[in-house]
């Protein structure tokens, strides 16, 4: 089978596309036929070894198509089911053996794109949302890179709950999409200040909730931007880790609450997974929430297809397709 394979940890340009052994299912796998496997930043992450992982690898952590073979204990999945997963590595890929406990089924009114497109983001977008931080209507949060992936699913589930919502994007063209998933207010965050931009959006009051996924350039002012009692939810790193903090300065900036949460946790409990992704792909079904799906690529351009990424060419969802 094809796949794309990362000997050492670098640029784009140590993913080489190529023939890999097919999987074995072992007794509680399934060997799932990927029909589409998603981007996301976190591969980025995993190539450079920013979050090792041990090599050689076949990278990708989220995917959907149709179950091939099962191992001989699977009893939840059957050959020609249609699945969809996250968190286990070696989506990039003709075929992926995935254990029967990370898989979810697709429902009937979602396609195979959608549910490849809804399973690490959109579960993520859901746990920030309905648990990190239980928004609430009438409360106000900020979402950083609010055209991303996470960010234009997060803030249309925000929308949803009745949350006053202010979003930060680098263009006018993402401004515009953000304001499309319903953004109240949206900051070009690479022209004006934020921080004074959300004390004046706020009266001066300050959120609820930050959802910062950009780090190192943002980590500080969004602190600042935050209400007494107010929580910070650092969740990614695309503009660099926050290797430096100290945590007196949370007193006197309102008892603020810090947290670094992840998917893995949040979705580590085979309910919470299967609330999580039912949730949301209902949502899609149902149309409460829109996936933007505009960036697939051939399996065969994964370089191309982090380069864009990277290079904040990209808005929601980036998908490879084999
Ligand atoms: P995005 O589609 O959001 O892409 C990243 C975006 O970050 C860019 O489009 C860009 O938007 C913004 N950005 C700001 N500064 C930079 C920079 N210096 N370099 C590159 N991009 C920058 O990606 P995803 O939706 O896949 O992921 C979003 C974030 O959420 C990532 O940090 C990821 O690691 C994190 N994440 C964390 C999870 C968790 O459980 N902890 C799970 C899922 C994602 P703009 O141009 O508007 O600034």
């Amino acid at each position: 089978m094809k796949a794309i394979t990362i000997k050492e940890f670098g640029g784009p340009e140590v993913m080489t596309y190529g023939d890999r052994d097919q999987p074995t299912p072992g007794a509680t796998e399934a060997l799932v036929k990927i029909e589409a496997a998603g981007i996301n930043y976190i591969d980025t992450y995993q190539r450079t070894g920013l979050y090792p992982i041990p090599l050689p690898a076949t990278l990708g952590l989220e995917g959907a198509g149709v179950v091939e073979a099962i191992g001989k204990d699977v009893t939840m999945f059957a050959v020609g089911d249609r699945v969809a997963y996250t968190s286990a590595l070696g989506a990039y890929a003709d075929y992926a053996a995935v254990d029967q406990s990370k898989l979810v089924a697709i429902p009937e009114g979602v396609s195979t794109q959608q549910a490849a497109a809804s399973m690490l983001q959109g579960c993520t977008a859901h746990y920030l949302s309905h648990s990190t931080y239980k928004l609430a209507k009438g409360e106000t949060c900020v979402i950083h890179a609010g055209a991303g992936g996470v960010g234009l699913l997060l803030t249309q589930i925000a929308k949803n709950i009745g949350a006053h919502v202010i979003t930060t994007v680098s263009t006018e063209a993402k401004a515009e999409l953000s304001r499309g998933a319903g953004a109240d207010e949206v900051i070009l965050y690479t022209e004006q200040d934020f921080e004074a931009e959300v004390k004046r959006l706020t009266d001066g009051a300050g959120v609820h909730v930050v959802y910062d996924s950009v780090g190192l350039s943002t980590f500080e002012k969004s602190l600042n931007c935050l209400r007494r009692f107010g929580m910070m939810v650092l969740y990614g790193n695309a503009s660099g880790p926050v290797t430096q903090f100290n945590p007196a300065t949370l007193g006197p900036r309102g008892s603020l609450f810090l947290t670094r949460p992840t998917l893995f946790d949040y979705t580590a409990a085979r309910a919470d997974l299967e609330w999580r992704a039912g949730d949301f792909m209902s949502w899609v079904r149902d149309g409460k929430v829109k996936l933007r799906m505009e960036h697939n690529y051939p399996l065969a351009e994964a370089q191309e297809a982090h380069r864009a990424l990277e290079g904040r060419k990209t808005t929601g969802k980036v998908l490879l397709i084999p």
